[in-house]
């Protein structure tokens, strides 16, 4: 991948993960300003106190998107951004521009979901039969 590409990747990731720690830290004010009537200076916390404070009110979804986008972040830094997990092969663009922290390519990201949806479904109704839709309903009468 070329450094034009990955400084903008990089700009994207950073992006996104500022936008979801802005989201918390909204959170965060909104639940302070509910309770500030004592007249309490609550914002001047200590900077450590705070992201602690974040971390706790990250949802388990926004907590492991964090952790997608500082691992892509990573990869990125090492130079390995872009590489599939899984075969090595090269992620397409596309989908990195749809989702920059993906790991997998289409390919093995589609073998992924199809596993995922075997272990799901009961193994004895593995084959669901297609509904049969009358192509000439309208007419049938
Ligand atoms: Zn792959």
């Amino acid at each position: 991948m070329r450094k034009r590409e990955r400084e903008k990747f990089t700009t994207k990731l950073l992006g996104m993960r500022k936008e979801i720690l802005r989201e918390i830290q909204q959170d965060v004010k909104a639940e302070r300003e509910g309770e500030a009537g004592d007249g309490r200076d609550t914002y001047d916390i200590a900077s450590d106190e705070r992201d602690r404070e974040i971390n706790l009110l990250l949802g388990d979804r926004d907590r492991r998107k964090l952790q997608s986008i500082d691992a892509a972040l990573g990869r990125l830094e090492a130079g390995d951004y872009g590489e599939c997990d899984e075969c090595g092969g090269e992620i397409a663009s596309g989908r990195l521009e749809a989702m920059p922290f993906s790991r997998l390519c289409v390919t093995c990201q589609d073998e992924y979901e199809q596993a995922a949806r075997t272990m799901q479904t009961d193994s004895h109704t593995m084959v669901t039969p297609r509904l049969n839709t009358p192509e000439t309903d309208d007419d049938a009468s």
